[in-house]
């Protein structure tokens, strides 16, 4: 007679999320950033980048230190082995209806630096994108 094997679950029981930190995030960027990069590459024909610049607005939901761990721990044996790399945090910008004016903010829960007014409109800084790439051809 076979032991009998308790039943399994059909499905595996969820994971707790801790809130704060959320790495998965930042490698699952920098792994696009990286495949931006290597579709350049074969469009453009270089081989290696000695330098990638890039611009996370400060509502564009990215850890920057996060992101730069990731890319730092996806480039050896890609064409940004080596690469500096510079991120920059621009200030992001957001429309004030009552003021009919573009304000500068740090997040988007902030109110209007002028009358207090919520919400606002995000209009800039909310992207992460590739600003600059030196390449070369080996
Ligand atoms: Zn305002």
């Amino acid at each position: 007679m076979p032991a009998w094997d308790p039943p399994r679950p059909l499905i595996s029981p969820p994971r707790a999320r801790r809130g704060g930190t959320r790495p998965v995030h930042e490698v699952a960027l920098a792994g696009e950033v990286l495949r931006l990069v290597q579709d350049a590459a074969a469009r453009e024909g270089f081989a290696r980048v000695s330098r990638l610049t890039l611009e996370a607005g400060a509502l564009a939901g990215v850890e920057v230190p996060a992101l730069r761990f990731a890319l730092e721990a996806l480039a050896p044996g890609t064409c940004l082995e080596g690469a500096a790399l510079q991120i920059d945090e621009p200030p992001a910008t957001a429309w004030c209806d009552p003021c009919a004016a573009s304000v500068p903010v740090r997040s988007r829960l902030d109110a209007c630096p002028h009358c207090g007014g919520l919400p606002l409109r995000p209009t800039g800084g909310t992207q992460l994108r590739v600003l600059d790439l030196v390449v070369h051809d080996r």
